[in-house]
């Protein structure tokens, strides 16, 4: 397997899972670039994963399917109708395929109801996560709540550590500025804000569970930083806190 980011749109990404000639498109939020990459790279496209029903994931899909009448189109049973041209809607831990590559689908609600990451296990494992886990950060919560990102956040944290984190926008850099504010004395923090270049997808579990304060909400400088602003210590409680700040962070 193969990954190539595709930056789509002001800051999306997509990406390209190539499996020998043939390749995955995550999240085609424009068909031009896809299009291009496809062609740079000598593979054809043989599968559309959604992540969700947002335009910025989506745009690309009708002008895709367009020129490949057919090809299968993955989003969550819940984006059925609301994704374009979807021919097949999964659960969690349904599995996707295509040629020799395998994904599972991790059902992870909280910024929409129907999101989900694919993940593609193993040594050089790989979890493509939308707009629910970003570096250092998290998706706002347009339809879910913040138990449910939690949950969401928990079972992505749990892949193992080695797992390469494929988000769905580069807000790298802004999400460290805020992880900085929520956990001052996190030296992870520091370390991976002075290291970052852009592109900054991939990261992996560990730099998320060392850094993302949304991975965080059970440790106890979170904790206090969230108390702060109102928060029991509960986790759920901790998320709800600091998500409320970030949007109104700059
Ligand atoms: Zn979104
Ligand atoms: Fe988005």
């Amino acid at each position: 397997m193969r990954v190539v980011a595709v930056p789509n749109l002001k800051d999306n990404y997509a990406y390209l899972v190539i499996e020998g000639a043939r390749a995955a498109v995550v999240d085609p939020g424009e068909a031009a670039p896809i299009e291009q990459a496809l062609a740079r790279e000598g593979v054809t496209l043989g599968a559309i994963w959604l992540t969700h029903h947002h335009a910025d994931h989506v745009g690309g899909v009708a002008a895709l399917v367009a020129k490949r009448p057919g090809i299968e189109v993955v989003a969550h049973a819940h984006d059925r109708e609301r994704a374009p041209h979807v021919t097949n809607a999964v659960e969690h831990e349904a599995t996707v395929e295509l040629d020799g590559l395998r994904a599972t689908i991790i059902y992870n609600p909280g910024h929409t109801l129907g999101a989900i990451s694919y993940w593609i296990s193993g040594s050089d494992g790989a979890v493509f996560t939308g707009d629910t886990m970003f570096g250092a950060g998290c998706g706002r919560l347009f339809e879910g709540t913040a138990a449910a990102m939690h949950a969401s956040l928990s079972r992505l944290a749990s892949l193992p550590e080695t797992t390469r984190v494929y988000f769905g926008h580069e807000y790298t850099a802004s999400n460290l500025r805020f992880a900085a504010a929520v956990e001052p004395n996190n030296p992870a923090i520091a370390a991976r804000a002075s290291a970052l270049r852009e592109p900054s997808t991939p990261s992996t579990v560990a730099d998320e569970r060392a850094t993302n304060p949304f991975v965080r909400v059970g440790e106890p400088a979170v904790i206090a930083a969230a108390r702060a602003r109102g928060a029991s210590d509960d986790p759920v409680s901790v998320l709800a806190a600091i998500r409320a700040w970030k949007d109104s962070f700059k």
